[in-house]
């Protein structure tokens, strides 16, 4: 870098930080023209705090999220409620690594995950089978269902979003079904978890495999932090691995039973709904709690 060039980039940086320390004591020393402004706050319900390695609150890693409102806690992010049209409320069902070979970019790295296999037997056709019996059971309770491939629309807002997957441990010894949602949730994804889990769990038997992976937990679709593919902050997004492809009594359940199973999802969805109606879901703005420190920081540029 030549030397004027950074003398030129060193004043900036101060312009910028002086321009903060001013700002900072109009806030606190200066007349109080913040408090004048008092329309009243739009009601708003709190998301989870935010982990040590969540991104800054973002939309897709770089959208930034709208500013707080004068009167919200301080460097707070609030997300204004969505607009929802009443009528049928909309679920969506992700089928896992589903036509994955037509990804955005920033979703390339999974090209090459294809998911589990077992024999042949796949954990694409086995959760599109689980899939699509479900969609037909939910379409047929008058619900709006949509069947989402690996790339999920952005922002997609639903009142439920499920993931399906399989998983596989090669060996046959790991059994059991499991959930997560995200670390950065909404307050109502304990709940979805918590109502599938129970249904799923009564319907198939299964125990619950406690080893929930850090990769479930920061799933790209409902990862809307990071990614641009992924449910919006107000839909309750979970991801289900029904069980183990590679274990013969997991298998043998869900794929002579595909029907039990789907019902036993779908009864998981539908409870979850009748406890939480649409305006609980979508009433209100999104307070988000602040992450760590949202300054962009400078990205390191190729030396010549
Ligand atoms: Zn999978």
């Amino acid at each position: 870098m030549n030397r004027r060039l950074s003398n030129v980039l060193a004043i900036a940086a101060l312009l910028v930080a002086s321009g903060a320390i001013v700002s900072a004591i109009w806030r606190v020393g200066g007349p109080d023209i913040f408090a004048k402004r008092s329309e009243p706050l739009p009601p708003a319900i709190e998301a989870s705090p935010a982990d040590p390695g969540d991104p800054p609150n973002t939309f897709g890693g770089s959208q930034p999220i709208q500013s707080a409102k004068p009167g919200d806690p301080p460097a707070y992010t609030r997300l204004p409620a969505p607009k929802v049209e009443p009528g049928a409320r909309r679920i969506g069902i992700q089928v896992g690594h589903w036509m994955t070979d037509n990804v955005p970019p920033e979703l390339r790295r999974l090209e090459v995950q294809t998911g589990t296999s077992w024999n042949g037997i796949t954990e694409t056709e086995v959760s599109l089978d689980i899939a699509t019996r479900l969609l037909a059971l939910l379409r047929s309770h008058g619900y709006i269902v949509d069947l989402i491939p690996t790339t999920v629309p952005q922002g997609y807002l639903a009142d439920a979003f499920v993931a399906l997957h399989l998983d596989g441990d090669g060996v046959g010894t790991a059994e059991g079904y499991k959930l997560a949602h995200g670390s950065r949730r909404g307050p109502f994804e304990q709940q979805l978890l918590q109502d599938i889990s129970d249904e799923y769990g009564a319907a198939t038997g299964f125990a619950i495999d406690p080893n929930v992976t850090s990769g479930m937990r920061a799933y790209y679709g409902f990862n809307w932090q990071r990614y641009r593919s992924a449910t919006s902050p107000f839909t309750p997004s979970v991801i289900l691995e029904m069980g183990f492809l590679s274990n013969d009594n997991d298998r043998g359940f869900i794929m002579d039973q595909p029907d039990v199973v789907a019902a036993a999802i779908a009864n998981g969805i539908e409870r979850f709904l009748s406890e939480v109606p649409s305006t609980e879901l979508f009433g209100k703005d999104l307070l988000l709690p602040p992450t760590r420190q949202a300054f962009p920081t400078s990205s390191p540029s190729p030396s010549p």
